[in-house]
């Protein structure tokens, strides 16, 4: 019998995070004060976030960070996650390439995110902090940060974008569940929230509006801490657990990667997958392929510009050096909730402007029929988001039909789908469509980037 699925014994665990900024052949501008246009150090981000978890951030020099044993022992609990050989979606592909996954659905919360929420408030937990706040689009970083705040006896108060809130109430119960508050964003609880929606009384919220009041939460409220589940140095670092679990676990198989590929909002997922193997491509000559793939339309790793930007819509955040579309950036509304934020991660955005990986944008409508095929083979509904990096593998693999090359791709599958079921019946209806970013568009928004 052909073997289908390889899983890691507890002691088999990696016990280290794999740092890439400490490989990386141009080191990462650093972020920027947005009046005084300095650079900022650990001590200038550790009003914000966790202290450690700014350490990290900031962190060029050493590449392997041990684990706490504290997160480690919750990783325990659902990790190793299986890679798995996709025999079926090869057959239904009739492709001669090896098709991998990575199932980062397999966990309480049912995506990656769990792999940060679990260290961010280990960290805020070990400074004395009593609450953490947080934004969350589609809401499986609420969740996952929900569930990890009571793992680690921490309250926690969530900011969720008001049109997601109403796409998927079911996300927002399994936050309160987890005994968060949850806040429609904007929201008239914040000055930032306040000042949208003066301008805006029918604003459906976003990303960026949900950090701003999570961000002024944080910072006028005594030990409070803001965790960010995406974009940032610190999550990737996280993230990389599924990249080097991924590692031992293809050489289980016997095989190595030509081409990794994961879905993109902000690069967590994609980094974490990434990563571990890019270390190969920089430091022992492999040529492995690396692609990330993004909504057509929120394109900014494929049109996008490379620049200086705030993270969130008011521009309370330090400005990072990424690809953005420009931080008034509003995306259509599709449902791949956790893909729709205007800019990429610092470390991605160098690596990409450095060559190193690339970025592909993938329609609405392509998506869902890859999530449609997957689910259709392999028996798991997948995540609307993951559903664009099952596109992004689907084309690779069919272009190996055209070739006959035997590559072997592998994949991270970011979460399941079950709590995005409306998204489907939308799709089965007949009700979606694509929705293409003119150059007009993001001419405009980049005007609000400074200069
Ligand atoms: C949040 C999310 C993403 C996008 O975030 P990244 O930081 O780019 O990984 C992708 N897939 C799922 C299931 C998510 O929840």
């Amino acid at each position: 019998m052909k073997q289908k699925k390889f899983i890691l014994q507890e002691n088999e665990l990696p016990t280290a995070w794999y740092n890439i900024q400490a490989d990386m052949p141009t080191k990462p501008m650093p972020p920027i004060h947005p009046a005084t246009k300095q650079p900022l150090g650990a001590d200038d981000l550790a009003h914000i976030f966790p202290r450690e978890c700014c350490v990290q951030e900031l962190d060029t020099e050493h590449d392997f960070i041990p684990i706490p044993e504290e997160v480690l022992e919750k990783y325990k609990f659902y990790r190793s996650t299986p890679l798995v050989r996709a025999y079926a979606l090869e057959e239904a592909l009739q492709t001669p390439a090896h098709i991998y996954f990575k199932n980062e659905s397999v966990n309480p919360l049912g995506s990656h995110k769990i792999n940060s929420a679990l260290a961010q408030c280990f960290y805020a937990k070990q400074e004395g902090t009593t609450n953490v706040t947080t934004e969350t689009g589609a809401g499986q970083w609420g969740a996952a940060l929900a569930y990890a705040a009571t793992v680690f006896g921490l309250e926690a108060a969530v900011y969720q974008v008001k049109i997601s809130m109403q796409q998927k109430p079911y996300r927002s119960s399994i936050m309160r569940t987890f005994g968060a508050a949850v806040t429609g964003s904007p929201s008239m609880s914040t000055r930032a929230g306040k000042d949208i929606i003066t301008r805006d009384p029918h604003h459906p919220g976003s990303l960026g509006t949900a950090i701003s009041e999570a961000v002024e939460l944080a910072t006028t409220t005594p030990n409070c801490k803001y965790t960010l589940g995406s974009v940032l140095n610190h999550v990737a670092l996280h993230q990389t657990i599924i990249g080097l679990e991924a590692e031992k676990q293809m050489a289980m198989a016997g095989e190595y990667p030509d081409v990794v590929i994961a879905c993109f909002g902000g690069g967590s997922n994609f980094g974490g997958i990434a990563f571990p193997f890019m270390r190969h491509n920089l430091k022992d000559g492999k040529n492995t392929k690396f692609i990330a793939a993004e909504p057509e339309s929120c394109p900014k790793l494929t049109r996008g510009e490379f620049r200086y930007d705030f993270g969130d819509e008011a521009g309370y955040t330090p400005l990072l050096p990424m690809f953005t579309l420009g931080h008034s950036f509003k995306p259509a509304n599709i449902h791949a909730g956790g893909l729709r934020y205007h800019g990429a991660g610092v470390i991605i955005s160098q690596l990409i402007k450095d060559g190193l990986m690339q970025g592909v944008d993938i329609p609405q409508l392509e998506s869902f029929e890859a999530g449609m095929l997957f689910a259709r083979s392999e028996g798991i509904i997948p995540a609307p988001e993951s559903s664009h990096a099952i596109a992004a593998a689907i084309r690779e693999a069919q272009k190996c039909k055209e070739t006959g090359e035997e590559k072997v791709i592998l994949f991270n599958l970011s979460g399941h789908g079950l709590i995005d079921m409306s998204a489907y019946d939308q799709y089965l209806n007949g009700d979606l469509i694509n929705y293409r970013v003119s150059d007009q568009d993001i001419k405009q928004t980049l005007k609000s980037v400074p200069e």
